[in-house]
């Protein structure tokens, strides 16, 4: 009798001091030749607002207890809106001058994925990439046919002036004029847009946004919308979103790759991302940076440019946002 009422107390005690799940998110903004000497405060000022918006729009979904999929929806459809960034309204331009997106996304806890390509005109292309998976049996849509899904599912289209900035417009010129005079780009800028999450069922997720590369011609597309290459989650290893040089991305599938190493190899998150953004990658000549997270909620934000854009929700609640090579 006294054993039981014993072993009521501790387990009552055990549950009064028994801590919350853990819950986590870190989101991206793009990486490359982000210096201070080129940005202005304006701009800096709207980055930041808009990366702490889009991290806590995604922690209040997962503070509510809903899943990690639903909180990298969130995060990147504010990033999508958000004209600071390539992805949905502020996309960088093709060499003619159109918008043409891609996005993924992926569920760490049973490994589906969608993914759609060379789209225009949807204002979340994120909400389309997750139609594809959970409303279809496929992986991947692209062009037409992904915008006439995405239609028959209601999603939002806009005109393809509203998601073109003056700012892309300048971006275009200057990059013409270049190649023009036979210039080599010295710089690099990647604002692709990505999330990675960790709910309190212990699921993860990752998904990515992108107009891709500015002045790209026929039909290119880069690693953001490729489940391995941009974009991967398993509950077993961690969930990645990358930016960075696309085709580099593809060839090295950088977000498998990095999984493959916590997963397979044992190696620590911080480890495994930076064995392959700053190794890897940097060796094979291509620039770019992830956002990962894993099942314990450690999140790792390796880039091997001068600055990426980026911001992070960890377990205990400490808050993350960088721009440059120091987080604050
Ligand atoms: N990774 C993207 C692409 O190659 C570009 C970016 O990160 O901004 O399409």
């Amino acid at each position: 009798m006294i054993r039981l009422s014993l072993l009521a107390a501790l387990l009552l005690a055990a549950g009064s001091v028994m801590a919350e799940p853990p819950v986590a998110i870190a989101i991206h903004g793009g990486a490359g030749t982000i210096v201070p000497e080129k940005m202005t405060a304006e701009r800096e000022s709207a980055i930041r607002q808009s990366l702490r918006q889009a991290v806590h729009a995604g922690h209040e979904v997962l503070a509510e207890g809903r899943p990690a999929i639903d909180a990298v929806v969130a995060a990147i459809r504010v990033l999508e809106d958000s004209p600071e960034f390539n992805a949905g309204r502020g996309a960088v331009l093709t060499n003619t001058g159109t918008v043409e997106m891609d996005a993924s996304i992926m569920d760490g806890s049973n490994l589906d994925a969608g993914a759609v390509a060379s789209i225009k005109r949807i204002r979340h292309p994120i909400e389309a990439a997750l139609r594809v998976m959970h409303d279809s049996p496929h992986v991947m849509m692209i062009g037409e046919g992904a915008m006439s899904f995405a239609r028959d599912h209601g999603l939002e289209f806009m005109d393809e002036a509203w998601f073109i900035t003056d700012f892309r417009r300048r971006q275009l010129e200057a990059i013409q004029a270049d190649e023009q005079a036979g210039l080599q780009l010295s710089e690099s800028w990647h604002s692709t847009v990505g999330a990675v999450a960790l709910d309190a069922d212990g699921n993860l997720a990752a998904a990515t946004s992108t107009g891709g590369m500015a002045n790209k011609r026929w039909g290119r597309v880069g690693d953001s919308p490729i489940i391995g290459a941009g974009t991967y989650a398993d509950n077993r290893a961690c969930a990645i979103s990358a930016t960075g040089h696309g085709e580099f991305f593809i060839r090295h599938v950088a977000a498998h790759s990095i999984c493959s190493l916590v997963r397979l190899a044992g190696l620590d998150l911080d480890e495994a991302a930076d064995r392959i953004i700053n190794e890897t990658l940097k060796d094979a000549g291509a620039d770019g940076g992830v956002i990962a997270i894993d099942p314990k909620g450690n999140i790792s934000m390796p880039f091997n440019t001068p600055g990426m854009y980026r911001a992070a929700i960890h377990p205990d609640g400490r808050f993350e946002i960088g721009i440059y090579r120091e987080s604050e």
